[in-house]
């Protein structure tokens, strides 16, 4: 017989594991299918925000237990210089690796089942119920989220345009770890930006993204996009120098596509979450917070009985200032005139950022 569920959700990352935990806590059968057997590192910056800190307390998460690396300053590199500003609040690095794992562990802990291993492959939302097929079997439900981030399912496709996005993480020198000691790092260079911070453990993570022209000329190999990067970026270069790659090769993803917004409606007990609904740029540091909220906020919905367009478009609407902010900075960030301006405006004004930095954050969490 078909396993039923309340609820499903299709995809066992941030938004997935959100929706899951709220559906169980207010007294639901829910499932979570996630397509991978054991933690694997995530294409992200691994940068928590304070409002990220704040959903995670939400769904019974102590951020203090991660034991990540406290950041209060913004450092902002471009050629040679470099500055910092307050962030304005406090923020955590911490390896997706490690908190997906503690998410999927907490779906456990309330009662969900989590059936990882397994790849959806189709889902068909009827009237009544959501037909999901995995490669292993079936499953169905009265609702369903979905929340397969970066991963589009065939039927339900988002626009495909982008750079390709890196991460690796290092084991940095002493000279690294000083210098990222309670900072997120920002290197702008033409086609994209390099973002680092210091993770639990005392790792470091790089996440950079590689335009066209990037992935030509360095035919694709991630060493050399880092060496050429490092060449043109000095901040970018100390925190490479003595620091070594912790894995063989680094997570990446292509095509991602940064402002994306999904406002057509599926069917009204399938709910779209996470970047799935909306891709903040990365930039912002915030797209955490966005997959938590709008799975917690998809959840509450589904209780109520609200349809799922009607979720989908107040979210939307809770996006529009951080998206309008974000896409600025994004657009400033990608002329050399527009890189030369923001460094110098920040060295002057150093509040300037810190106001930006606010800006680009979840409202009303
Ligand atoms: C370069 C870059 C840097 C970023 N840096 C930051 C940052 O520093 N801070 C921040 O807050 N945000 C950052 N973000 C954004 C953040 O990573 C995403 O917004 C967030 O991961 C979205 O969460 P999600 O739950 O929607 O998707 P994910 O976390 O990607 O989870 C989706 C899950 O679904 C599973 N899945 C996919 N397909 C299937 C399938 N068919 N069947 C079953 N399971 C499936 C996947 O294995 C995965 O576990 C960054 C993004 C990029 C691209």
């Amino acid at each position: 017989m078909t396993p039923s569920f309340d609820a499903i959700a299709i995809g066992g990352g941030l938004a997935g594991c959100a929706f899951a935990i709220t559906m169980a806590r207010a007294g639901r059968k829910v499932a979570v299918i996630e397509r991978t057997r054991v933690a694997l590192p995530k294409v992200c910056g691994d940068f928590l925000s304070a409002e990220a800190l704040v959903l995670l307390q939400r769904l019974g998460i102590d951020p203090d237990r991660l034991g990540g690396h406290g950041i209060t300053t913004f450092r902002m590199g471009l050629n040679d210089s470099v500055v910092d500003a307050p962030l304005g609040f406090s923020g955590l690095g911490v390896s997706r690796l490690l908190l997906d794992e503690t998410l999927l562990s907490a779906c456990a802990q309330a009662g969900v089942h989590v059936f990882r291993g397994q790849t959806v492959r189709a889902i068909e939302p009827t009237r009544g119920v959501v037909h999901v097929r995995t490669d292993e079997g079936r499953f169905n439900a009265a609702c369903a989220a979905l929340a397969t981030g970066k991963h589009n399912l065939r039927a339900y496709p988002r626009k495909e345009s982008g750079p390709v996005a890196y991460k690796m993480t290092f084991e940095p020198d002493e000279n690294a770890r000083r210098m990222l000691d309670g900072a997120v790092q920002l290197v702008l260079y033409d086609g994209g930006y390099a973002g680092a911070c210091l993770v639990e453990g005392g790792g470091m993570t790089i996440c950079w993204l590689a335009d066209e022209a990037l992935m030509r000329d360095s035919d694709g190999r991630w060493q050399d996009q880092l060496a050429f990067l490092s060449q043109r970026s000095g901040p970018l270069s100390e925190a490479l120098r003595g620091s070594k790659p912790m894995y063989a090769r680094p997570a990446a993803i292509a095509a991602v596509p940064f402002g994306y917004k999904r406002r057509e409606l599926i069917e009204p007990r399938f709910y779209p979450v996470g970047d799935q609904l909306a891709v903040i740029p990365p930039l912002a540091g915030d797209g955490t917070s966005i997959a938590l909220k709008s799975g917690i906020d998809a959840a509450e919905a589904a209780l109520s009985g609200k349809p799922a367009g009607i979720f989908q478009q107040a979210f939307l609407r809770r996006l529009r200032g951080q998206f309008g902010w974000a896409s600025a900075v994004e657009a400033t960030f990608g002329s050399r005139f527009g890189r030369r301006t923001a460094i110098r405006s920040v060295r002057a004004f150093p509040q300037l950022a810190t106001w930006l930095t606010q800006r680009t954050r979840l409202s009303g969490v």
